[in-house]
């Protein structure tokens, strides 16, 4: 037994204490220590794994007179082992055998096979296909903090985030409220931190958003002096400045973000863009909960089917797919860039032709920047040499097509023309003529290099296979010579060749042996078979081994040389394959326009908001799935009627009448829009929005240790305060989650601060219908309702939306279609009734006729259109004339001014 296999009673064996050394080594992962053909986890990290991936914990040996638990995964399938582990949150350390173990025996029976860690896999630094979705990018971010670094006292946080799957490497800063908003939109799979900085309330609140997983690292890692310098070495470029203008939180979130990747990829550098700045206003903020509420890429439970990415997405690639996806959670500022977009759609519109070949050819085209980033690791296998040549076949016939296109191409799509015409013509010819058409995954039993490449490999292969037929040939010699016909020459890793007979022929053979003067050497007694050897086998053992090595050792050196050629030309064709990517979003929203008859949205920077025969563009498409009736359309004007103020439409109507689907209609309508692509409208006039606020639906949010009401509150807060004329805000019922005169008394100032204040572009859905009377008093203020049709005392919902306010909410229809008990439902009548009668006695209406308007009762308001309200100050003020007064009647004025100083207060 070696030392690899002894174990051992008290002290460790040598190889459990070279284990224990490099566990210690990685205390926060799992551990795969390789052994042969097997990834094996020992102690805790066995136990863990064991559970998690439901296999067999077995024990091996013992470690200070205690059984050591263990359990392995076969390195074929460790990938689907990975994948699970990190699906689960976990890291884990790859440990390799760094020499053959033949070397370590040299060194006496009880060394130990040198190991090392190579490769540390977390959810943010993988690069395999199988542990990859296509359709995602696998973020990295790195976040840091420079305090006071806004330069109005307040921190500013910088964020760093990398795609070593694809090299895409980019940075932004922004402030505290704004960073849940970032982390969202980029939607990382894991956030490094520093352990201080992870603590603070906006941190903290922002990771609580957050689906991936924290890594907390050491503060050093974000040192803002080494970082630059960091990335400087990394590009090799003697400053930064050759990247642009970055600030000191940039900086530092950029150095930590390559720091990280180098402590996990251990020595080998993946490809990496340099950093490019994302300008934060360049994008529509928003926040994490309007993205959550809006489902723009998965839906509130998390799935992908019923979110806005799933409607809209006919894309046929993965780099397509992910494109498309950063397009929608980043939607544009820009008209300008938002037009070039809408252009590149608008193009393939018309060309339909083209539309359909382009679409055919990019279909199953492969995903180009994730095998090159796994050949530059050091990952890659022939499959992704054969993804590179297949990915450049795709650009060559995709250039023939543009080139060819009859009207002149708009810039976004001549962009792309131009990235292919860069590639290098003899790439594709030197993969073409290299590779077989099938290609095995890994390279290492080789087969993957084409016939008449290299002479020496063909030389090689031919002795190989020949030998092999010499073996078949020589199997008929024995059997005649011995006559044994069912004498066979077979081959297995520890024997190599042999010629087998079976136990029945094994004494006529072992006889002949005994004389002394037979070919055959006995090599192994089988319960059924006996085996020998002969000298004519071992020679062409020996051949056939060499020249198999001989043909290995060619291909691989090809394999390093076609590899070595895919690298040198890796900018080219990262810009190809991200040209090709954006051909695909192109022709892919090109074709969701024909396809859902969407409409080319008019961008520009007014503050209008007119959409004419609007629909919702998930609900429209479950409806016609379901075969149901038809999406009804509705049109939305919230354009300022006079000045820069914005419209705020209050929409009343029945439960299930459609109000929330018609909120969230125009909101999708406006990313849509930003992000470049065709709406679901009849015509859309949008004049940029800068901030989204939705306030949607109300749910406990206990892990943030906040109720429905306080939910609904923290969220009505952060639009209040932020909103502004550019914004455009949608509010689904606010002050639901309350006593009714509360509610109704918040949802009132609500609408009262965003007319005057907030003066933002604005949809508010109610069921209180007293708000409806706001729409007499305020200028920029108008209803509509949910148009319903009552029919034999139950209500038919025909979601159309007309000018005017509901009167009623028919929820106890709703309850009886719902399938309450009949005698709940009439119950609920008899009650509504009586509380109808009394409500009218008190005439609740004249409370909400008496009320002041916010604006009278704040005196910030920019602007107010109310009546003045009796100041008592004021008027006490009015009737003193100092000039005429004496001592006496001064020190009396005095007196009413503080009594009716104290009134005011009373009221207020
Ligand atoms: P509640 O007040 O109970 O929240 P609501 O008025 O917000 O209800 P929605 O949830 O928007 O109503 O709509 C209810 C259902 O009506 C939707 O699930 C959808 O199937 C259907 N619906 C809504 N709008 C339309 C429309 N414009 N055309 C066709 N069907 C619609």
């Amino acid at each position: 037994m070696d030392a690899e296999a002894s174990p051992a009673a008290s002290r460790p064996t040598p190889m459990m204490e070279q284990y224990i050394e490099i566990k210690a080594a990685n205390p926060d992962c799992l551990l795969f220590y390789r052994m042969g053909d097997f990834y094996e986890l020992f102690f805790d990290d066995a136990a863990v794994a064991a559970r998690a991936l439901g296999i067999t914990l077995t024990k091996r040996g013992k470690h200070l007179g205690e059984d050591i638990p263990m359990c392995g995964v076969p390195i074929h399938a460790a990938d689907d082992y990975l994948q699970k582990l990190i699906a689960l949150g976990h890291r884990v350390a790859v440990c390799e055998q760094t020499e053959d173990p033949a070397e370590a025996k040299k060194r006496g029976s009880k060394s130990v096979v040198k190991r090392d860690v190579i490769r540390l896999v977390t959810p943010g630094t993988l690069t395999e296909e199988t542990l990859l979705e296509a359709g995602r990018a696998n973020h990295l971010l790195a976040l840091s903090r420079v305090k006071s670094g806004a330069g109005n006292g307040e921190p500013a946080y910088g964020i760093a985030w990398i795609d070593i799957s694809t090299g895409a490497f980019r940075v932004c800063e922004t402030t505290g409220p704004a960073l849940s908003g970032e982390i969202a939109r980029i939607d990382p799979s894991e956030i490094v931190v520093a352990e201080q900085v992870a603590d603070e309330p906006d941190v903290a609140l922002a990771l609580s958003y957050a689906r991936g997983s924290v890594t907390p690292v050491a503060r050093a890692l974000f040192d803002g002096t080494i970082a630059d310098e960091r990335i400087t070495r990394y590009f090799s470029v003697a400053t930064l400045d050759a990247f642009g203008t970055f600030s000191r939180a940039e900086i530092a979130a950029a150095g930590a973000a390559l720091a990280y990747v180098e402590k996990t990829q251990i020595g080998v550098r993946p490809p990496l863009d340099p950093p490019v700045r994302d300008a934060v206003a360049a994008t529509l903020a928003i926040d994490p909960a309007t993205r959550a509420n809006l489902e723009l890429t998965r839906t509130l439970s998390g799935e992908r089917k019923g979110a806005l990415l799933a409607a809209v997405d006919r894309t046929v690639t993965g780099a397509g797919s992910r494109l498309l996806a950063e397009r929608l959670s980043s939607p544009l500022t820009d008209p300008e860039r938002i037009g070039a977009r809408l252009d590149a759609v608008g193009f393939f519109l018309v060309e339909e032709r083209m539309r359909i070949d382009l679409r055919a050819r990019l279909s199953g085209a492969p995903d180009m920047p994730r095998a090159l980033s796994r050949l530059a690791l050091d990952r890659g296998g022939p499959r992704d040499l054969g993804a590179i040549r297949e990915g450049l076949s795709t650009a060559r016939s995709v250039l023939g097509d543009l080139v060819q296109a009859e009207s002149p191409l708009p810039a976004e799509i001549a962009g792309v023309r131009e990235a292919l015409d860069r590639l290098p013509a003899d790439l594709l010819d030197d993969l073409d003529r290299c590779l077989e058409d099938e290609l095995p995954l890994i390279g290492r039993d080789g087969g993957f290099v084409r016939k008449g490449v290299d002479a020496d490999l063909d030389e090689a292969r031919t002795l190989r296979d020949e030998s092999r037929r010499v073996i078949a040939s020589l199997q008929a010699t024995y059997a005649e010579e011995t006559g044994v016909k069912s004498l066979k020459i077979k081959h297995n890793a520890v024997l190599g060749w042999f010629v087998e007979v079976t136990a029945l022929h094994a004494d006529k053979l072992m006889a002949e042996v005994a004389t002394g003067n037979s070919k055959f050497r006995h090599r192994q007694t089988m319960a059924g078979a006996m085996r020998f050897t002969t000298v004519e086998l071992a020679e062409l053992e020996s051949a056939i081994a060499n020249a198999a090595d001989r043909a290995l050792a060619v291909e691989s050196r090809i394999f390093a040389q076609l590899r070595e050629a895919v690298i040198a030309a890796a900018d080219l064709l990262k810009q190809a394959a991200d040209g090709l990517a954006r051909l695909d979003v192109a022709t892919a929203l090109a074709e969701l326009a024909v396809d859902q008859r969407y409409a080319r949205p008019l961008v520009d920077t007014s503050q209008r908001f007119c959409i004419e025969g609007g629909r919702h563009p998930v609900v429209e498409q479950a409806l016609a799935e379901a075969a149901a009736d038809p999406f009804v359309a509705n049109d939305c004007d919230l354009s300022p009627v006079a000045g820069d103020a914005g419209r705020i439409v209050l929409v009343t109507g029945p439960n299930m009448g459609g109000k929330s689907t018609f909120l969230r209609q125009n909101a999708l309508i406006a990313i849509l829009a930003q992000a470049g692509s065709y709406v679901p409208a009849v015509r859309a006039e949008i004049g940029v929005v800068d901030r989204l606020f939705s306030r949607v639906g109300a749910a406990d949010d206990l892990a943030r240790g906040r109720s429905t009401f306080m939910v609904e509150m923290v969220e009505t807060a952060a639009i209040l305060n932020q909103a502004g004329p550019r914004s455009l805000v949608i509010l689904d019922e606010i002050g639901r989650g309350t006593a009714t005169y509360d509610g109704l008394s918040i949802a009132w100032a609500a609408i009262e601060h965003l007319h005057e204040v907030n003066r933002s572009r604005a949809l508010f859905a109610t069921h209180y219908h007293e708000l409806t009377a706001l729409a007499d008093r305020l200028e920029h203020c108008a209803n509509v309702t949910m148009r319903v049709k009552e029919w034999k005392g139950d209500v038919v919902f025909l979601h159309e939306v007309v000018a005017g306010a509901a009167d009623r909410s028919y929820g106890i229809q709703v309850a009886k279609l719902a399938g309450l008990p009949k005698a709940v439902v009439a119950r609920a009548r008899d009650v509504l009734n009586q509380l109808e009668a009394s409500d009218r006695k008190s005439d609740r209406a004249d409370l909400v006729d008496d009320l002041p308007l916010f604006s009278a009762t704040v005196q910030a308001a920019p602007t107010t259109h109310a009546t003045p309200v009796e100041d008592p100050l004021r008027t006490a003020l009015s009737v003193i004339h100092p000039d005429d007064m004496s001592p006496r009647e001064a020190l009396d004025a005095l007196y009413r001014l503080k009594a009716a100083a104290r009134t005011e207060e009373d009221m207020e």
